[in-house]
């Protein structure tokens, strides 16, 4: 809640104007408790884990035909009441665990000091928090993720999440409610070390999983803007990951690929990604059809 009860008296108070995002924000968050505004998650997340899939269900229903050559896994169909199954146990796990998380947590953000205040940040401050959060998260998931492929850890929690060998954009968040909870740390590191604003943790808490559902979405589309990312993984980089199942010692960076350069897992997927152009290349001087060449996919190499 702003502690100005009109737009006048916050001007005073900054000593300037308002700007037209800073007078929205106070006309939208002036009457509402931090509770309430930090409680909004709860509403996001419910929406991105709906919605956003949908996007790759809609494409592989209605235009198979044209998306077919950039599904990663393209020997394995899921129908589409397979993928609403998924969905209503995502559905089932949000309802039990993730959002009373969002309930009970409201305190650590108040103690790490997310602000609901003004003045907004500058659109520079909230790229800077997000590749921040996203860098700690991905090296602090690595290492989760790691110890969550050792025996007990796959065995006890981190198979469910590996039931899907050719994952789906629902499947993002499908998991052990124990998962959920350890990355949750991850997640919460990144502002409890640059807190910001409730504004930049809401899209933080937004962009990390819609960046989960296009990992997971078994497509790896050429116009996905993420491409332009510097080491970011992306849906092939995750698919293999699952591909290999719970054997598998490579790709368990969520995000970025350095953290499996630097310490040698993924060794597997890139002799993988090796023998595919070879594969490819000698079709193509022996003449083969294009659609040959599309019958070639990550199903056809198995590695590590
Ligand atoms: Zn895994
Ligand atoms: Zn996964």
């Amino acid at each position: 809640m702003l502690p100005y009860a009109t737009v006048q008296e916050a001007e005073s108070a900054l000593g300037r104007s308002l700007t037209a995002a800073e007078n929205l924000w106070f006309n939208y968050s002036a009457a509402k408790s931090d509770y309430v505004l930090y409680c909004h998650n709860i509403l996001f997340l419910f929406v991105i884990f709906s919605a956003v899939p949908l996007y790759y269900v809609f494409l592989e229903v209605f235009f198979l035909e044209s998306v077919k050559s950039y599904k990663i896994q393209p020997k394995v169909k899921l129908s589409v009441s397979d993928m609403f199954r998924c969905y209503k146990s995502v559905m089932r796990m949000f309802f039990l665990v993730v959002g009373p998380l969002q309930l009970v947590s409201y305190p650590s953000i108040k103690i790490i000091g997310i602000r609901t205040s003004l003045p907004l940040p500058s659109l520079w401050e909230i790229i800077a928090q997000l590749g921040v959060y996203f860098i700690v998260e991905d090296y602090l998931n690595y290492w989760i993720h790691r110890f969550l492929h050792c025996k007990w850890g796959y065995e006890k929690i981190h198979k469910v999440h590996h039931e899907y060998t050719a994952p789906i954009g629902f499947a993002a968040p499908y998991a052990h409610w124990a998962e959920i909870l350890f990355l949750g740390i991850p997640s919460f590191m990144g502002p409890a070390i640059v807190p910001g604003h409730i504004i930049t943790f809401w899209l933080w808490i937004g962009l990390r999983q819609i960046e989960a559902i296009e990992t997971h979405s078994g497509f790896d589309f050429p116009w996905t803007p993420t491409r332009y990312i510097p080491f970011y993984g992306g849906p092939d980089y995750h698919d293999y990951h699952h591909y290999v199942g719970g054997q598998s010692q490579s790709n368990f960076a969520s995000v970025f690929t350095y953290c499996d350069y630097l310490y040698g897992t993924d060794k597997g997927y890139r002799y993988q990604k090796k023998v595919l152009q070879q594969l490819r290349e000698g079709l193509k001087s022996n003449g083969e059809q294009k659609g040959d060449l599309h019958d070639i996919s990550a199903q056809d190499v198995k590695v590590d």
